[in-house]
């Protein structure tokens, strides 16, 4: 069996949180390859590593000395390395960066060298490896991640060392610069060398015991997600709530390689496990998870005898689509067509883009109403379930919350509700404690 595991920053972010990965680590010989952030904040107010490293690259960019912020950078390292009681001297590796950073080295080489420095503190610490990320992971020209090659190459590799530190966050191009991954993508990592060893289990430890059923800033004291499909997560997370990077689950996913979230502050916790799938007999709430989002527009068009007029939806997607605008929803009636957009590309356009659906469907009417806020409640337990829509649209009436739309998915793994934003709060509430008791 084999286990490969992520810290994120704040599991990293001081010699005593080195203590406690340490500890977890060497708890189960299973586990045998980390993946490590950069330090992250200490307290509230502190400043990640890498945000200290793109503020270099800024201080270069405006041609001003870095001496200052980079001493801070080298005293972050230096403290938890004398924190730990460890003999190693990263000094020359912080001339050369610092070096490159001084000569305008690139943007992604800059921030990267958090989870590098890192690494290699944390592979001191454990007697571990270190694998430099640029040896196996790989980007194409066009920036995206080369698959084929990253996972060959690094299969390879990580067949030569029974125990390794990888660093997160970044891999390299074709022509040998270094690029990262969005931020937060050291989970993305994680997951890449998940599959690249065929893992049994990539655990992404961070700093809360799961994934929340809902937001606990609008939801009080909500409960831990046990598990939840992968399925599940997209639709949640594409709502807004994360635990980790979007994109870390699909190297895994591919395999089926479960991702266990976990709390290196309370390593107790079972924490949340995501999952391909869960045998239908072991769905034991109906709902696994409630999300939204505030900010969407609904275009609602209206013309008589819409339903018969061959092409009329290809029509307005395609206006959408000329400018380059991708649409949430589309919940339809016999004479009307509503498009649910986001208002973040939406109202750049607004006026051009009603009066080309205008002009090219010669519509009867078109009304945009904003401040729209949508939530969904996804749950594996909804499909088959005789009932569910009915408890949630009563609990929003109960709430005194008008509904303005309405979309379930085919897989009735979700059922989308748009209503007011400012009824935002208390519909959550409302469908949260429906279902959760
Ligand atoms: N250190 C990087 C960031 O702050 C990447 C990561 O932590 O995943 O975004």
């Amino acid at each position: 069996m084999v286990k490969v595991l992520k810290f994120g920053g704040s599991s990293l972010a001081d010699a005593e949180q080195f203590k406690k990965v340490a500890a977890i680590i060497k708890a189960e010989p299973e586990r045998r390859y980390v993946v490590a952030s950069a330090p992250g904040k200490r307290f509230l107010d502190d400043i990640k590593v890498t945000d200290m490293l793109y503020d270099c690259y800024k201080l270069v960019k405006a041609n001003q000395p870095i001496d200052d912020a980079f001493k801070l950078i080298e005293d972050r390292y230096n403290g938890i390395i004398k924190d730990l009681g460890m003999k190693l001297w990263l000094q020359p590796e912080f001339d050369r960066i610092k070096n490159a950073i001084v000569h305008h080295a690139g943007r992604d080489y800059i921030a990267s060298r958090g989870e590098y420095l890192n690494s290699m503190v944390l592979a001191g610490y454990l007697g571990y490896d270190f694998i430099d990320a640029e040896d196996g992971i790989f980007f194409k020209e066009n920036g995206t991640l080369d698959e084929e090659k990253t996972n060959e190459e690094l299969t390879a590799i990580l067949a030569n060392h029974e125990h390794a530190v990888i660093p997160g966050f970044y891999g390299v191009m074709p022509n040998g610069t270094i690029k990262t991954f969005s931020r937060g993508g050291s989970d993305i990592t994680g997951s890449i060398v998940a599959r690249a060893i065929k893992a049994d289990i990539y655990e992404n430890w961070t700093d809360v015991s799961g994934m929340l059923m809902a937001d606990p800033r609008c939801v009080e004291n909500p409960k831990v997600i046990e598990t939840i499909t992968y399925a599940e997560l997209r639709e949640l997370s594409y709502m807004g709530a994360t635990v980790m990077h979007e994109d870390a689950i699909f190297p895994v996913r591919e395999m089926g390689i479960p991702i266990n979230i976990r709390n290196t502050n309370a390593p107790e916790d079972n924490g949340t496990m995501i999952v391909p799938s869960v045998e239908s007999n072991k769905v034991d709430t109906i709902i696994t998870g409630v999300a939204g989002k505030k900010g969407f527009s609904v275009i609602c068009i209206e013309k008589d005898m819409m339903n018969s007029e061959v092409g009329f939806g290809r029509t307005v997607l395609e206006v959408l689509e000329n400018h380059n605008l991708c649409f949430e929803h589309l919940p339809s009636g016999i004479d009307t067509m509503s498009v649910v957009v986001n208002d973040a590309d939406f109202l750049k356009n607004k006026d051009a883009i009603i009066n080309d659906i205008q002009r090219r469907t010669k519509a009867d009417s078109i009304t945009v109403n904003g401040g729209i806020a949508l939530i969904a409640v996804v749950g594996r337990g909804m499909a088959g379930s005789k009932g569910t829509a009915g408890r949630l649209f009563k609990a929003i009436a109960e709430g005194d919350i008008n509904i303005r739309m309405i979309d379930q998915g085919s897989s009735e793994l979700n059922i989308i509700v748009g209503i007011d934003e400012e009824d935002y709060v208390k519909a959550l509430n409302a469908i949260y404690h429906e279902f959760v008791k």
